[in-house]
């Protein structure tokens, strides 16, 4: 089988195991929102996509952050593959995990803790391998590239002792000496977005994760608790230097009640790129929208 077709079956197997795991586990699936006007701050990806549209500008969605937390005031469970639009810097255009235009699926669960998510990724992504190995493990192998069978539950790590034990680069060490994914947790407060809670039992510190592949393949989902009271958000939000008005809607929301919840997001394309051993993301798909880069189609 050709590459490309190959990249398309497994694409479609993980959709769809996705989707059946997800479904069993109670979730329902939301219709992705394109256009907004509020989007996640990503302050590591500086540039914002607008359209125009009656006269007001409109946000391309970066991540559906906020409508996670709007969505489980409805449904407890909630899911959906999101198109993110995210103008990431040319120079990421060689990580070989970064398109501008990607599907992650991000999903959230009312008034649960980062411990459950985290149990509900490692089942989630087992699932899903197993799913894959079954229905295109031989193909895959005729690649070279055998899906991994790893076991449970993925080993921690903090955010603090793998910059001690690693240095610097210690995301990149981390995910290349690993050799099953590997959680990374506790973030610090600046180094992430104000939607992740804060441990109330240790200021500065976030209920939040990453999950790294291994093989240097690096991150794989982000998530954690979030911040659900307005008097928190507002607080998170002035700590970061932004506007109150910009996050007018999501405030708007919190003084009307949120839930406590907690949730992650994974890459579809990155997730892809794992299971197929491919050097970048842009192998899997037919259409890839690489940052700096021309579009056939
Ligand atoms: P984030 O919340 O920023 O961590 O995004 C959620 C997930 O989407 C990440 O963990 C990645 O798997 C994936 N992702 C983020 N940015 C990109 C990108 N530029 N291209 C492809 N996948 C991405
Ligand atoms: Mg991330």
């Amino acid at each position: 089988m050709k590459r490309e077709a190959l990249a398309l079956e497994v694409t479609s197997v993980v959709l769809g195991a996705c989707r059946e795991f997800l479904v069993n586990e109670g979730f329902v699936e939301l219709l992705p929102v394109v256009l907004a006007p509020v989007t996640d701050p990503l302050r590591t990806t500086p540039e914002w996509a607008t359209i125009t549209a009656y006269g007001r500008p409109w946000y391309l969605t970066r991540s559906m952050i906020f409508h996670k937390q709007a969505a489980v005031r409805v449904h407890p469970k909630i899911f959906c593959f999101s198109p993110n639009v995210r103008l990431e810097p040319v120079e990421r255009a060689h990580s070989g995990r970064h398109l501008f235009e990607f599907v992650q699926l991000d999903l959230e669960v009312r008034e649960a803790t980062r411990d459950e998510v985290m149990d509900l990724g490692e089942r989630l992504l087992l699932h899903v391998l197993s799913e894959v190995r079954e229905a295109c493990g031989q193909a895959l192998r005729a690649w070279g590239r055998e899906v991994p069978h790893y076991p449970r539950p993925f080993p921690r790590i903090s955010w603090h002792e793998a910059r001690r034990e690693f240095g610097e680069d210690f995301e990149v060490e981390l995910s290349r000496r690993a050799k099953t994914p590997v959680w990374l947790v506790d973030f610090p407060i600046s180094e992430r977005e104000f939607y992740d809670r804060e441990d109330p039992e240790r200021p500065g510190i976030l209920r939040d994760m990453d999950l790294l592949y291994p093989e240097g393949f690096g991150e794989a989902l982000s998530g954690g608790e979030r911040e659900y009271e307005a008097h928190r958000i507002k607080r998170r939000i002035l700590g970061q230097g932004l506007s109150l008005e910009a996050y007018g809607p999501l405030l708007a929301l919190a003084e009307d009640g949120l839930f406590p919840s907690a949730g992650f997001g994974i890459g579809v394309e990155r997730l892809v790129r794992f299971i197929c051993g491919f050097a970048h993301v842009a192998e899997t798909r037919l259409f890839p929208r690489v940052p700096g880069q021309d579009a056939l189609l």
